[in-house]
């Protein structure tokens, strides 16, 4: 057997194992310590209760003969590609159900998508980025470019000059891990590239529910041209709490084609050889989400992470320290303090605040000497949390 290189390549283990086996030694040492994780991309939950008495119904109706459901559309049921459909079109993108496929997240998609591309390819990333891309890209045989991110350009890197023609891009707005957004004319200068390039765009858009300000697009397809090269990634993970439910969906539109070849039906031919579809129950429960009921209730829980990310970056902005994020992101991306590396930092804050974080430098090079906060908590802990975290700083100066 000849294994898969570029799977033997990737490091052991991704930044949040090396992360919570850190804060595991030292709660293990430090049994009073009582540690807070600011470190989580995990929402709290619970669903909301238009979703769960929508699954209950459906879970009935899978326990009797005559509404059974069995393998679903492999693009998913009408019901929630239409309600997903009139939801991006009520948001400025109008996009028909007839291009959404509904998926078990945006992550196995993400990979997925790969498959349209042949090994060897060029892979362009963002650096910092979502770490699984990057692994994604490895695992198939993609060769990786980044384009790095910084301070000067408010952690929104831009298409980078020369002769690179990537076959692949991937883009994440609202960005995981910087929290940072881009603005409509940036996202149409990456459009522009994409196109003269011929490269697939792949537009992460899971944290566009935390985008407050209508001026901010939500939708790679609010932007004109995109539906000639991107393929946009939506979850109900981070709207709605469905990271252990499982539901989200790509947009790949029928004008998107590579060299006369539409690029739907390859995805459509792909996914009837990989992939069976997402549970009835499931999709009921995530066309309940879009539902006024559940629009209203869904957006209760957000305005709690939104606060959260709001206290946080006053925290940040009282201890003077330079950060990104956090307006229309459950993330904040802040510059480590004295110098300090990204693990020293976490170190420092695991000792001295019983806080764990995530190192910048886990999400590419670029992020080394950053770290970031998530708001993805309960808000009497964030605020603890955020107590704790000037009183640590007190040990810096
Ligand atoms: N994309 C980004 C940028 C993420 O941060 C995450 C999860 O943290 C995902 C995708 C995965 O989303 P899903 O739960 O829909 O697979």
């Amino acid at each position: 057997m000849k294994l898969n290189g570029g799977l033997v390549s990737m490091e052991e283990e991704y930044v949040f194992a090396q992360a919570a086996q850190r804060a595991r030694r030292f709660a293990a040492a430090h049994p009073d310590a009582r540690l807070i994780s600011l470190g989580i991309g995990d929402v709290q939950g619970p669903l909301c209760p238009a979703a769960t008495r929508a699954m209950a119904r459906a879970v009935r109706e899978q326990g009797r003969r005559r509404s059974f459901h069995g393998y679903g559309p492999e693009q998913g049921y009408q019901f929630l590609r239409q309600a997903i459909s009139s939801e991006l079109t009520r948001r400025g993108a109008p996009v028909p159900a007839r291009d959404i496929f509904i998926s078990d997240g945006a992550k196995s998609d993400l990979g997925g998508l790969l498959d349209l591309i042949a090994p060897g390819g060029q892979a362009l990333l963002c650096d910092p980025t979502y770490p699984a891309v990057r692994d994604d890209c490895l695992i198939r045989g993609l060769r990786v470019n980044t384009v790095a991110g910084s301070p000067s350009d408010g952690f929104l890197p831009m298409p980078p000059p020369g002769s690179l023609a990537p076959d692949v891009i991937y883009l994440c707005s609202p960005a995981n891990p910087t929290g940072a957004v881009y603005t409509r004319a940036q996202l149409a200068a990456w459009v522009d590239y994409a196109r003269q390039r011929e490269s697939l765009l792949l537009f992460d858009a899971a944290y566009a529910p935390f985008i407050g300000d209508e001026s901010l697009p939500r939708s790679i397809y609010e932007i004109p041209g995109a539906e000639e090269c991107a393929v946009e990634l939506g979850s109900f993970s981070k709207l709605a709490g469905f990271t252990g439910t499982r539901c989200g969906y790509t947009v790949l539109p029928a004008a998107l084609c590579c060299r006369g070849v539409p690029l739907q039906a390859l995805w459509r031919r792909r996914q009837a050889a990989r992939f069976n579809g997402v549970a009835y129950v499931v999709q009921r429960g995530a066309a309940a989400v879009l539902g006024p009921n559940g629009r209203r209730q869904t957006e209760r829980a957000l305005a709690v992470y939104r606060a959260n990310a709001r206290l946080l970056e006053s925290t940040l902005t009282e201890a003077g320290i330079p950060h990104w994020g956090g307006l229309h992101a459950p993330y904040l991306w802040l510059a480590c303090p004295q110098g300090l590396s990204s693990w020293g930092f976490f170190d420092f804050l695991l000792e001295y605040g019983w806080l764990v974080g995530t190192p910048g430098v886990g999400f590419g090079p670029a992020g080394e000497g950053y770290f970031r906060l998530s708001a993805f908590g309960d808000p009497d802990t964030v605020e603890l949390a955020a107590e704790r975290f000037l009183h640590a700083l007190d040990y810096l100066r």
